[in-house]
């Protein structure tokens, strides 16, 4: 079974259509789940409630860098009192996106470096989400030591250079439809060299579906033609690839799952 390593299902729990996507999923291979609670405190606790209901779903809370102008002292106290629930494996997505600039650029690195501390303090791998923000991005992760907790650059779209700083950094790769893209040759270079046991899987769904769905909305059953891209880059079977990548998903997120 493959590992969905970050999609965002609060939304469709909060309207009672989690448990069909994820039936859909199953059938389609996909059995594991890392749902992402970003975008307010809402969708943070739908998706803590829908992994203490769901045996396949775990769930990750952080303030993602469109939020951070939003982080105030009553959204940190929940997400201090959210990251310690049961089946909470990571603290994300946080990091800088200066391609929106949704939040001030100060205030996004403010609150990525506040993000990386708690992550520290309370030794939850981070899952980073970083747009235009390249040198940056790195720069942070290094004078704020995420290497102590190490975590996912989640939806990599960068380039080797920074493949490799991030992953002397202690960071995973986990790749998403945009792999699938014509135009994303750097990434397709990245997954195709990328040592195997830090390589992972993801949709962001209900983003970036790939090809040959693109343009649809996304949900995880979608990761499988995902995968068998990555495969094919790395010349492996798909097969090998899948409990390549989910060993590589249970490790990162410090769960034991039978196979
Ligand atoms: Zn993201
Ligand atoms: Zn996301």
């Amino acid at each position: 079974m493959w590992f969905d390593t970050h999609c965002h299902l609060d939304s469709e729990n909060a309207e009672g259509q989690a448990e069909a996507i994820i039936s859909r999923a199953e059938q389609a291979g996909v059995g594991y789940f890392t749902c992402i609670g970003v975008g307010g405190l809402p969708s943070m606790r739908q998706a803590v409630e829908l992994a203490a209901r769901h045996p396949a779903v775990w769930a990750s809370v952080g303030v993602h860098p469109h939020d951070a102008a939003s982080l105030d002292a009553a959204l940190e106290a929940e997400l201090l009192e959210l990251i310690e629930k049961p089946r909470v494996v990571a603290l994300g997505e946080v990091g800088l996106d200066y391609h929106y600039d949704h939040s001030p650029r100060a205030v996004q690195r403010e609150v990525f470096a506040r993000m990386i501390a708690i992550a520290r303090e309370r030794r939850k791998p981070i899952i980073v989400h970083t747009r235009s923000a390249p040198a940056e991005t790195l720069e942070l992760l290094e004078s704020e030591s995420a290497r102590d907790v190490g975590g996912i650059i989640h939806c990599f779209s960068e380039d080797r250079a920074f493949a490799s700083k991030a992953l002397d950094l202690g960071f995973d790769l986990s790749f998403s439809g945009i792999v699938t893209f014509k135009s994303a040759q750097a990434v397709q270079d990245v997954a195709a060299w990328a040592p195997a046991d830090r390589v992972l899987v993801e949709t962001d769904s209900p983003y970036l579906a790939p090809v040959p769905l693109r343009g649809r909305r996304c949900e995880p059953a979608y990761l499988v033609h995902t995968a068998a891209h990555v495969a094919r880059l790395r010349g492996t079977e798909v097969s090998d690839l899948c409990s390549q990548t989910t060993r590589n998903a249970a490790r990162r997120f410090g769960l034991a799952l039978e196979d």
